[in-house]
Protein backbone atom coordinates (compact mmCIF):
# COMPACT_ATOMS: atom_id res chain seq x y z
CA UNK A 1 0.00 0.00 0.00
CA UNK A 2 1.49 3.64 -0.89
CA UNK A 3 0.97 5.87 1.44
CA UNK A 4 1.98 9.72 1.28
CA UNK A 5 3.39 11.21 3.97
CA UNK A 6 2.64 14.97 4.30
CA UNK A 7 6.32 16.05 6.04
CA UNK A 8 6.20 19.40 8.06
CA UNK A 9 9.85 19.18 9.08
CA UNK A 10 12.70 16.23 8.82
CA UNK A 11 12.96 15.80 12.53
CA UNK A 12 9.19 14.99 13.01
CA UNK A 13 9.17 13.02 9.68
CA UNK A 14 12.23 10.60 11.25
CA UNK A 15 9.54 9.12 13.60
CA UNK A 16 7.08 8.64 10.59
CA UNK A 17 9.36 6.95 8.27
CA UNK A 18 9.95 3.77 10.26
CA UNK A 19 6.63 3.42 12.20
CA UNK A 20 5.32 3.01 8.59
CA UNK A 21 7.45 1.31 6.98
CA UNK A 22 7.30 -1.40 10.00
CA UNK A 23 3.18 -1.35 9.15
CA UNK A 24 4.15 -2.56 5.48
CA UNK A 25 3.55 0.93 3.97
CA UNK A 26 5.61 1.81 0.50
CA UNK A 27 6.24 5.71 1.94
CA UNK A 28 6.78 8.72 0.14
CA UNK A 29 7.20 12.07 1.42
CA UNK A 30 5.14 15.25 0.98
CA UNK A 31 7.12 18.69 1.83
CA UNK A 32 4.07 21.50 1.62
CA UNK A 33 4.60 23.52 3.85
CA UNK A 34 2.96 27.21 2.80
CA UNK A 35 2.52 28.22 6.15
CA UNK A 36 6.33 28.42 6.55
CA UNK A 37 6.99 32.88 7.18
CA UNK A 38 10.02 32.62 4.71
CA UNK A 39 11.56 31.14 1.72
CA UNK A 40 14.77 31.17 3.09
CA UNK A 41 12.96 28.86 6.18
CA UNK A 42 11.16 26.67 4.00
CA UNK A 43 13.91 25.96 2.09
CA UNK A 44 16.77 25.30 5.16
CA UNK A 45 14.03 22.77 6.48
CA UNK A 46 13.25 21.26 3.05
CA UNK A 47 17.21 19.85 3.16
CA UNK A 48 16.74 18.72 6.02
CA UNK A 49 13.95 16.76 4.86
CA UNK A 50 15.80 15.62 2.18
CA UNK A 51 18.65 14.22 4.55
CA UNK A 52 15.92 12.03 6.29
CA UNK A 53 14.70 10.65 3.08
CA UNK A 54 18.02 9.72 2.00
CA UNK A 55 19.22 8.27 5.19
CA UNK A 56 15.90 6.35 5.34
CA UNK A 57 15.83 5.38 1.16
CA UNK A 58 12.55 7.03 0.54
CA UNK A 59 11.36 9.28 -2.33
CA UNK A 60 10.65 12.93 -1.68
CA UNK A 61 8.39 15.10 -3.40
CA UNK A 62 8.47 19.26 -3.25
CA UNK A 63 5.19 20.98 -3.21
CA UNK A 64 5.57 24.55 -4.31
CA UNK A 65 6.09 27.66 -1.87
CA UNK A 66 2.84 30.06 -1.83
CA UNK A 67 2.91 31.90 1.49
CA UNK A 68 0.41 34.77 -0.14
CA UNK A 69 -2.19 31.92 -0.12
CA UNK A 70 -1.79 30.54 3.18
CA UNK A 71 -1.71 34.13 4.38
CA UNK A 72 -5.00 34.98 2.55
CA UNK A 73 -6.72 31.56 3.15
CA UNK A 74 -5.56 30.74 6.63
CA UNK A 75 -4.36 33.41 8.25
CA UNK A 76 -6.78 36.34 7.34
CA UNK A 77 -8.68 37.38 10.18
CA UNK A 78 -7.08 35.16 12.70
CA UNK A 79 -3.90 36.64 12.90
CA UNK A 80 -4.05 36.79 16.91
CA UNK A 81 -5.51 33.17 17.47
CA UNK A 82 -2.89 31.34 20.21
CA UNK A 83 -1.37 28.27 19.13
CA UNK A 84 -3.47 25.20 18.69
CA UNK A 85 -6.49 27.83 18.06
CA UNK A 86 -8.66 28.45 15.23
CA UNK A 87 -5.88 29.53 12.48
CA UNK A 88 -3.48 26.08 13.60
CA UNK A 89 -6.74 24.20 11.93
CA UNK A 90 -7.26 26.30 8.87
CA UNK A 91 -3.34 25.98 8.67
CA UNK A 92 -3.64 21.70 8.83
CA UNK A 93 -6.69 21.96 6.35
CA UNK A 94 -4.98 23.87 3.51
CA UNK A 95 -1.61 21.24 4.02
CA UNK A 96 -3.72 18.43 4.28
CA UNK A 97 -5.80 19.36 1.33
CA UNK A 98 -2.64 19.83 -1.09
CA UNK A 99 -1.62 16.43 0.49
CA UNK A 100 -4.36 14.72 -0.83
CA UNK A 101 -5.09 16.22 -3.79
CA UNK A 102 -1.14 14.92 -5.09
CA UNK A 103 -1.77 11.81 -3.35
CA UNK A 104 -5.26 11.11 -5.10
CA UNK A 105 -3.95 12.57 -8.83
CA UNK A 106 -0.59 10.10 -8.70
CA UNK A 107 -2.18 6.97 -7.63
CA UNK A 108 -1.20 6.68 -3.90
CA UNK A 109 -3.76 4.57 -1.49
CA UNK A 110 -3.88 7.08 1.37
CA UNK A 111 -2.20 9.93 3.30
CA UNK A 112 -0.92 11.04 6.47
CA UNK A 113 0.66 13.64 8.45
CA UNK A 114 4.03 14.04 10.22
CA UNK A 115 2.33 16.84 12.00
CA UNK A 116 1.19 14.70 15.09
CA UNK A 117 4.58 14.28 15.96
CA UNK A 118 4.24 17.38 17.78
CA UNK A 119 3.17 17.52 21.62
CA UNK A 120 1.71 21.07 20.95
CA UNK A 121 -0.19 19.61 18.20
CA UNK A 122 -3.69 18.58 19.07
CA UNK A 123 -3.79 15.11 17.14
CA UNK A 124 -7.55 15.22 17.67
CA UNK A 125 -7.41 18.61 15.24
CA UNK A 126 -5.02 17.02 13.00
CA UNK A 127 -7.25 14.23 12.21
CA UNK A 128 -10.53 16.06 12.01
CA UNK A 129 -8.51 18.01 9.08
CA UNK A 130 -7.58 15.13 7.40
CA UNK A 131 -10.80 13.43 7.75
CA UNK A 132 -12.30 16.25 6.15
CA UNK A 133 -10.14 16.09 3.15
CA UNK A 134 -10.44 12.22 2.78
CA UNK A 135 -12.78 11.07 -0.30
CA UNK A 136 -13.38 8.12 -2.03
CA UNK A 137 -10.47 9.25 -4.40
CA UNK A 138 -8.15 9.18 -1.45
CA UNK A 139 -8.08 7.91 2.51
CA UNK A 140 -6.74 9.57 5.38
CA UNK A 141 -4.71 7.41 7.85
CA UNK A 142 -5.39 8.40 11.04
CA UNK A 143 -2.03 7.69 12.37
CA UNK A 144 -1.03 9.22 15.75
CA UNK A 145 2.95 9.19 15.55
CA UNK A 146 3.23 10.94 19.06
CA UNK A 147 2.30 7.46 20.81
CA UNK A 148 4.82 5.15 21.38
CA UNK A 149 7.21 7.86 22.27
CA UNK A 150 7.21 8.96 19.01
CA UNK A 151 8.17 12.80 19.78
CA UNK A 152 11.43 11.67 21.67
CA UNK A 153 12.60 9.13 18.82
CA UNK A 154 12.10 12.56 16.63
CA UNK A 155 14.69 14.14 18.77
CA UNK A 156 16.98 11.08 19.13
CA UNK A 157 16.88 10.51 15.53
CA UNK A 158 17.19 13.96 14.72
CA UNK A 159 20.33 14.55 16.63
CA UNK A 160 21.81 11.35 15.26
CA UNK A 161 21.31 12.72 11.81
CA UNK A 162 22.12 15.88 12.83
CA UNK A 163 18.90 17.85 11.56
CA UNK A 164 18.22 21.08 12.65
CA UNK A 165 15.33 21.53 14.72
CA UNK A 166 13.51 24.99 14.80
CA UNK A 167 12.31 26.74 17.79
CA UNK A 168 9.10 27.78 16.48
CA UNK A 169 6.37 26.22 14.53
CA UNK A 170 6.47 27.93 11.18
CA UNK A 171 4.51 31.02 10.58
CA UNK A 172 5.34 34.32 11.09
CA UNK A 173 2.85 34.29 13.83
CA UNK A 174 4.59 31.40 16.06
CA UNK A 175 7.76 32.96 15.01
CA UNK A 176 6.86 36.36 17.10
CA UNK A 177 5.14 34.18 19.50
CA UNK A 178 8.52 32.45 19.99
CA UNK A 179 10.36 35.49 20.21
CA UNK A 180 8.27 37.12 22.77
CA UNK A 181 8.67 33.78 24.94
CA UNK A 182 12.48 34.15 24.74
CA UNK A 183 12.29 38.13 25.87
CA UNK A 184 10.69 37.26 28.74
CA UNK A 185 12.98 34.71 29.68
CA UNK A 186 15.36 36.98 29.50
CA UNK A 187 14.28 39.71 31.49
CA UNK A 188 13.54 37.40 34.26
CA UNK A 189 17.27 36.17 33.97
CA UNK A 190 18.30 39.74 33.96
CA UNK A 191 16.58 40.10 37.68
CA UNK A 192 17.89 36.76 39.05
S1 LIG B 1 1.41 27.99 14.56
FE1 LIG B 1 1.99 26.32 13.14
S2 LIG B 1 0.13 25.09 12.83
FE2 LIG B 1 -0.46 27.08 13.70
S3 LIG B 1 -0.92 28.37 11.96
FE3 LIG B 1 1.23 28.78 12.45
S4 LIG B 1 2.37 27.33 11.18
FE4 LIG B 1 0.25 26.64 11.17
Amino acid sequence: MRVLLHTCCGPCASACVPRLKELGYEVTMFYSNSNIDTRDEFEKRAAEAVKLSEADGVNIVFDDYDHESWLRDVAKDYENEPEKGKRCLRCFRFNLERTARYAAKNGFDAFTTSLTVSPHKPSALIFAAGEEKSSDAIKFLPEDFKKKEGFKLSVKRANELGLYRQGYCGCEFSNLEMQRRSSVKNSQNSFN
